[in-house]
């Protein structure tokens, strides 16, 4: 497949990437998801658009984030050398911010004066209801009951920044049911409201809006890698949930002779429920309003997911993964929460970062390739930082000590 004009062509203007991806909404809510994809259209072409999202990028998340070249890891490793592009140096500690900012900017031109979404960690909540206090939106949060008492930080940082949290109390009070909630208020309220996603999923146009979003790390990483060493890396690499993240540092790469392989989740092992490898070990289906390869139960609907990493924890991916796996351009393999949390605590103990977990584990997907390689480079992106899963890697798995053989 040629390349050349892929985000000329990728997604169709119905949001497809071959078969995958789409629109399927309930009646009521076409209206205002063509509302969003005409506006978003017309904005992301306006200079005035670009220029004020190019400033915020720079004045308020910090960006570019660096590239970092790991030396003593990968000396550890052999001769292979991997590099971070440091997403974990945005404001805020991961590349959330960088759509979440995005969504504000639109839901601002757009003229909208609510910005509502779920979360399932508190994530994304936090990301947004940062976008929300810079551009002075008021801002909704649905969240389960089961998940609010888990993340009780991320719930009061969101308060702290003037977001409404409102617990969902209905089925198992958790992410599923957050959705539908979201849902329904976007439904009564579309007239000044934006729902904003969290990641490249969801129906037509998110996952090509949030792409676009995340674009900037993978522009920015290129660069930076060549300004660096004179070369493109024989490897890119990336943690894939939804596939955000991912998505952004993928396809700055897609058209060139790098190899390119996203990081799923293996959680406890390959049985159904015991991890979140949706692209890996799922098949076609429609789920949350789009067409992509999920995990699905005996019924065929989503199954139970698993994995170390909250971020990680889905039964899908978005529709651009699932075509690029399609089409071969992108490989996907899977690493264990073992293999993750050793990452965890090497990145920390020779390095001096100490990364997400959901970013832990692109880098062990790194350092198995270097291994493998034996010489080369690998660029890695480092989604984000660690602080929010110490205390649950140090009660589970203490410092790291029994973590260091290479
Ligand atoms: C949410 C999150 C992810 C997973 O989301 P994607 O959309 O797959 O990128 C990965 N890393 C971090 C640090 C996160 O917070």
């Amino acid at each position: 497949m040629d390349f050349t004009r892929y985000l000329k062509e990728y997604p169709d203007e119905k949001g497809y990437f071959g078969k995958f991806g789409g629109a399927y909404l309930p009646p009521q809510l076409v209206p205002a998801f063509k509302e969003i994809n005409e506006a978003y259209l017309t904005i992301c072409r306006s200079s005035q658009f670009i220029n004020e999202l190019r400033r915020i990028r720079r004045e308020f998340q910090g960006r570019p984030t660096p590239v970092y070249h790991c030396e003593r890891l990968s000396r550890k490793i052999g001769n292979c050398q991997i590099y971070l592009k440091r997403e974990d140096l945005n404001h805020t500690g991961a590349h959330k911010l960088n759509h979440c900012m995005g969504e504000g900017l639109l839901a601002k031109f757009m003229g909208k004066k609510r910005i509502i979404a779920e979360t399932g960690a508190g994530q994304h909540g936090v990301a947004l209801a940062t976008a929300a206090a810079f551009f002075g939106l008021s801002c909704t949060i649905y969240m389960g009951e089961v998940d609010i008492k888990k993340q009780a930080p991320n719930v009061t940082r969101m308060k702290v920044l003037g977001a409404e949290v409102v617990p969902v109390s209905t089925g198992l009070k958790t992410l599923k049911e957050a959705v539908d909630a979201a849902f329904e208020d976007y439904l009564a309220n579309y007239e000044d409201t934006i729902y904003c996603i969290g990641s490249a999923v969801g129906p037509h146009p998110f996952p090509r809006i949030v792409r676009d979003f995340q674009m900037v790390v993978g522009l920015e990483a290129r660069e930076q890698f060549m300004e660096m060493t004179g070369f493109l890396p024989d490897v890119v690499t990336a943690c894939v949930g939804g596939g955000s993240n991912a998505i952004g540092m993928f396809e700055a790469f897609l058209n060139d002779p790098v190899e390119i392989v996203g990081a799923e989740p293996l959680g406890r092992g390959e049985k159904l429920g015991d991890h979140a490898a949706s692209v890996t070990y799922g098949s076609e289906g429609i789920m949350h309003g789009f067409n992509s390869i999920m995990l699905k139960d005996e019924k065929g609907e989503p199954a139970p997911v698993y994995s170390v990493a909250s971020g990680l924890d889905y039964p899908s991916s978005g529709p651009e993964h699932a075509f690029l796996h399609e089409c071969g351009r992108v490989k996907y393999e899977a690493v264990s929460d073992e293999e993750a949390i050793g990452a965890f605590f090497k990145l920390s103990r020779f390095e001096g970062i100490i990364p997400a977990l959901e970013s832990s584990h692109a880098v062990a997907l790194a350092m198995r390739r270097a291994k493998e390689m034996g010489t080369g480079t690998i660029l890695v992106n480092l989604s984000g930082r660690g602080d929010k899963d110490m205390d649950y890697v140090t009660e589970h798995y203490g410092t790291g000590e029994n973590y260091m053989d290479f």
